[in-house]
């Protein structure tokens, strides 16, 4: 049995109980193949897949926090250090019920490419809990973030690691975050990323991630003779990276004609207002439901959906495997061209073949969505000068980053024979950098 299939194996049998883990582990060893069978005696000597697929540390703490009629909850909370031979540790904080240690090794584990993608000298790292922000007043929130930190500043810093948002996750949290950790540790640094801008946040951090994923869109279309100008475009979610992946789209010329959150979902064939949006969602907090009172002339339906309606470019950006098999087969029959993942993981491992083997453009996540965590590291790197860039300057970067990712996953590809193979592309780029620092800093 080959190196990388007797390391898929052993994660089969020792995580059985992550899933998600092992999904996300899986992809990225089938496509960096190529890359371990030229070594393969010495990598596998050095334990090198063995040392990439289990974290530098994990750290699982209790969270108690206080609502508002005076009763204590308790939730779970996870920081999963991943890889730092690139960099600090760095990536988001997820506050979702649905959060668990599979979960958050598998965004860990990706994390670790798509930073190393960004060609900033970032390690990969994940976190959040279990905890529900939906329906919570801002001081259970408060409540929350305080004791959250209270735990997890023992092993963050801004030289070690710096987390910042993810869903459910924003920049009240990071606030909230933010003012703790300064309590305890008595020290002003760039310890979170995604901070306001009256204490250390950058300019277009906010829209990066909706705004990378357009522009690395855009490089990847261009690039296949494709002009995205004109182009129905299918937008999932209705969160940070979704507006801001409309707000892209639009200004780019293409009509955005779906969003959806986790009840239901838009079909406004005019093409989605974008204030009514911003409304609902960043001022109100409320559901989709409201869109119908803004634009009477838009559909809502409970349930999944957004896939079934005939685009030219679909861009997931809500959650994992929210893409699946049956939508990747409506999606085809529909004619669609291109798929760019605005959120982590959202299509399927069955979807991303179908979706391949039907001729679709593939941008997988881990290239597609780096924009935020790229225009992050700017952010600490304005942290670190003590100075402010203005908007400009960041979203020039941002989008230099992101025509540069394109272009270091495409070439992999074509340099390993996998022509249009993003996919692999992605791993092998983000992987090549990793192994070589992994090899050049010692085994133990
Ligand atoms: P938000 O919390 O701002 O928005 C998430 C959106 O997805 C909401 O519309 C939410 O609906 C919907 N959603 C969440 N869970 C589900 C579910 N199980 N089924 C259907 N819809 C769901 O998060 P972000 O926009 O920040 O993140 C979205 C994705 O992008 C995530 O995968 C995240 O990891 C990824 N990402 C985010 C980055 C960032 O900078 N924010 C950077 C890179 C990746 P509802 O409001 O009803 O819950």
């Amino acid at each position: 049995m080959s190196y990388v299939d007797e390391t898929i194996q052993m994660l089969k049998e020792k995580y059985s109980a992550q899933p998600e883990f092992i999904q996300a582990t899986t992809e990225v060893l089938e496509s960096i193949r190529p890359v371990i069978e030229a070594k393969e005696d010495e990598y596998k000597r050095d334990a090198l897949l063995e040392r990439l697929v289990e974290p530098d540390r994990q750290i699982i703490f209790r969270v108690p926090w206080i609502d508002r009629n005076g009763n204590a909850h308790v939730n779970t909370g996870y920081r999963v250090q991943f890889n730092n031979s690139i960099g600090p540790y760095k990536g988001g904080l997820r506050l979702h019920p649905s959060v668990n240690i599979s979960i958050i090794k598998f965004l860990g584990f990706e994390q670790i490419f798509k930073n190393s993608l960004t060609g900033l000298p970032i390690g990969g790292a994940k976190g959040g809990s279990d905890f529900d922000p939906k329906g919570k007043t801002d001081r259970e929130i408060m409540s929350f973030c305080k004791n959250f930190m209270l735990e997890l500043y023992k092993y963050i810093g801004a030289d070690t690691d710096v987390p910042a948002g993810d869903i459910g996750t924003g920049a009240r949290e990071i606030g909230y975050m933010f003012g703790a950790y300064k309590r305890i540790r008595r020290t002003h640094e760039g310890v979170l990323t995604g901070k306001g801008l009256a204490y250390g946040g950058s300019l277009a951090r906010t829209e990066a991630t909706g705004y990378g994923l357009l522009y690395l869109t855009q490089e990847m279309l261009k690039c296949n003779g494709i002009d995205i100008s004109g182009k129905t475009v299918l937008v999932s979610g209705s969160g940070n990276v979704a507006i801001y992946a409309i707000e892209k789209a639009q200004q780019l010329g293409a009509k955005v004609v779906t969003c959806s959150d986790s009840n239901g979902w838009v079909y406004d064939p005019d093409g989605i207002d974008l204030a009514a949006l911003k409304e609902i969602k960043e001022v109100n907090r409320q559901r989709l439901t409201e869109y119908k009172k803004y634009r009477p002339d838009s559909e809502y339906h409970e349930g999944r959906g957004v896939w079934s309606v005939k685009a030219d470019i679909a861009l997931p950006c809500a959650t994992q495997n929210e893409l699946r098999i049956e939508d990747a087969k409506a999606l085809v029959a529909n004619g669609i061209t291109a798929v760019a993942e605005g959120a982590n993981m959202p299509t399927t491992a069955e979807a991303v073949k179908y979706l391949q083997s039907n001729g679709v453009l593939l941008a997988p996540a881990k290239a597609a969505n780096a924009g935020g965590v790229a225009t992050s590291a700017l952010e600490m790197s304005q942290n670190s000068e003590r100075l402010n860039w203005t908007f400009e300057k960041v979203d020039s970067k941002l989008k230099d980053i992101m025509v540069s990712i394109f272009h270091n996953m495409s070439d992999a590809a074509e340099k390993y024979g996998m022509g249009k193979n993003y996919v692999a592309g992605a791993n092998i780029a983000g992987f090549e950098k990793v192994l070589d620092a992994m090899v050049e800093q010692g085994i133990c």
